[in-house]
C-alpha cells in the first residue's frame, strides 16, 4: 500500500502523462484502444492463414468498381493496391500560423478543439472510413496544427486512428520543439507508447509567425529549419528506438514556383522519405489570397521537381486516383543521382509492375506487421514460383549503384494540384 503510494506519488512528480483520480493507471481512453488493438489482432490472426485479407480484397474491389471509366488506367493504384489516403475533416481547425494562402476558413480559429471533442470526432470518423474504406489504410491526422493539441490528446487520437485499421500521419508546420515529440510518444512512467510515427512537416516561405524566422526572405531561409525538423526524429529514435517516417509539404504560388528544384536538391538528404508539393488554390480565407493562383498549373510544379531531382518523372507508372489532381514518382537516390523504381518506358519494367498487381495487389502492406507479411509474400511466392524470376531480373539501372551508405529510399516526389 505506502509502495503503491510511493509510486503514484512519484508518476505525479515526473510523469506529464499522470492521469489525476487515475492512481497512475491508463486513461479509459487509452484502455479502450488497447481492447480494440487487442480485437485487431485477433482479427489479423484470423485472416493471416490465407495470403490476403478477405475483406480487404473486397473493399478493393469495390473501390476499383467506382471509379470512373477514365481513372482505370494501367498504372492505377487504387482499387488495385490501395484505396486511397484520407484523413480527419473540421476536427482541430486551430492554429498559431498564418500563411498566405490558408484553406482554412476565417472562423477556423473560433472552432472547438479541445482533446475530448477531437477525440470524439475522430472516433467518428475514423469509424465512417473504417466500414467505408475497409481494415487498413493511411489516414491523415489533419486540421490545424496538431501539435496545438496535449502530447497526451494526440497520443490518444493517434492510437484510436491505429484501432481503426488507419495509419496515421500527423500533419504540422513543424514548429515544435523536441519535449513536445519526446511527451508524444512516452506514456505514462516513461513507456514508449508509440513505437512508429508519421510526420508531414509543412514549410514554405509564404508562412508567416514561425519562431525564429517569422517573415522567411526565400526557401533556402528555411533549410535550417527544415533540417532541424528532421534532426528531432533521429534523436527520437536514437534516444527512444521509435521509428518514423517524414514526409515534407510545401504550398506553391508564382513567388516560389521557381524555388521548388533547390528545395528538392537541398533537402534530399535531410531525411525526407517523401516531398510534396501543393499548387495554391482559391480556397479557405480569402483574407489571405495575395496572388493569381492560375498562374501555376501542375504541369510547371511538375517540371520544376524533376528539374530538382535532375530526371524525367513519370507520373503515369503508379497513379493515385486521377492524374490531374494528384501525381507521384517513387524512386531513390544513389550518391547524388535519382532513379525510379521502375521505368515507364522500360517494357520489361512495365511486366513487373503487372506481376505486383497480380500477385500482391490485394495484399496490405500498411500497418501488417513484419512477420506476418513476410509470411504472405512468401506463401504468395511458393504458389507463384514465376515472381523470383521477375524479382532476379529486376535492377532499377545498370549505374544505379546499391554502394553501402550511398543510396537511401525517398519515397515518392509528388506534386498533388
Ligand atoms: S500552417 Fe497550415 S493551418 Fe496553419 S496557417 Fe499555415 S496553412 Fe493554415
Amino acid at each position: 500500500m505506502v509502495r503503491n503510494e510511493q509510486r503514484t506519488e512519484r508518476n505525479r512528480a515526473t510523469d506529464p502523462h499522470f492521469k489525476a483520480g487515475c492512481g497512475g493507471r491508463e486513461s479509459p481512453v487509452a484502455v479502450m484502444v488497447r481492447i480494440r488493438q487487442v480485437m485487431a489482432r485477433v482479427r489479423q490472426a484470423v485472416s493471416a492463414l490465407g495470403p490476403v485479407d478477405p475483406e480487404f480484397a473486397a473493399v478493393l474491389a469495390r473501390r476499383w468498381a467506382e471509379l470512373p471509366e477514365t481513372a482505370r488506367t494501367p498504372g492505377q493504384l487504387l482499387g488495385r493496391h490501395a484505396v486511397g489516403c484520407e484523413g480527419t475533416h473540421g476536427v482541430f481547425p486551430q492554429c498559431n500560423l498564418a500563411c498566405t494562402p490558408c484553406y482554412h476558413s476565417r472562423d477556423a480559429n473560433q472552432v472547438r478543439v479541445d482533446g475530448r471533442h477531437t477525440l470524439g470526432q475522430v472516433r467518428a470518423q475514423m469509424g465512417l472510413l473504417r466500414d467505408q474504406r475497409g481494415p487498413r489504410a493511411h489516414a491523415q491526422l489533419i486540421g490545424g496544427e496538431v501539435t496545438l493539441l496535449s502530447p497526451d490528446d494526440h497520443a490518444d487520437a493517434l492510437q484510436v486512428m491505429r484501432a481503426h485499421g488507419r495509419e496515421p500521419m500527423s500533419m504540422s508546420h513543424g514548429d515544435f520543439d523536441y519535449e513536445y515529440l519526446e511527451r508524444l510518444v512516452l506514456g505514462p512512467g516513461g513507456r514508449v507508447r508509440l513505437r512508429r510515427v508519421s510526420f508531414a512537416a509543412h514549410f514554405d516561405s509564404l508562412m508567416f509567425g514561425r519562431r525564429g524566422i517569422p517573415r522567411p526572405p526565400d526557401e533556402a531561409s528555411l533549410n535550417p529549419y527544415r533540417h532541424r525538423f528532421a534532426a528531432m526524429f533521429a534523436r527520437l529514435r536514437r534516444e527512444h528506438g521509435v521509428q518514423y517516417f517524414l514526409a515534407h509539404n510545401m504550398t506553391v504560388t508564382p513567388a516560389n514556383l521557381r524555388q521548388v528544384a533547390d528545395v528538392v536538391r537541398d533537402c534530399a538528404a535531410m531525411g525526407y522519405g517523401m516531398f510534396s508539393f501543393q499548387p495554391a488554390a482559391f480556397v479557405g480565407d480569402e483574407r489571405r489570397w495575395r496572388e493569381d493562383y492560375r498562374d501555376v498549373t501542375g504541369d510547371q510544379v511538375w517540371a520544376e521537381i524533376g528539374r530538382g531531382v535532375g530526371a524525367k518523372l513519370d507520373y503515369r507508372v503508379f497513379e493515385h486516383g486521377d492524374v490531374r489532381c494528384n501525381r507521384a514518382a517513387y524512386g531513390f537516390w544513389a550518391g547524388n543521382r535519382w532513379y525510379p523504381v521502375l521505368d515507364g518506358d522500360d517494357p520489361r519494367d512495365l511486366v513487373v509492375r503487372e506481376a505486383f498487381f497480380r500477385y500482391f495487389g490485394p495484399v496490405n502492406f500498411t500497418g501488417t506487421p513484419q512477420p506476418l507479411l513476410a509470411a504472405r509474400i512468401a506463401l504468395i511466392t511458393t504458389r507463384h514460383p514465376r515472381i523470383i524470376t521477375l524479382a532476379a531480373g529486376w535492377q532499377p539501372a545498370p549505374s544505379a549503384g546499391w554502394g553501402r551508405g550511398s543510396c537511401w529510399p525517398t519515397g515518392c516526389v509528388r506534386s498533388a494540384t
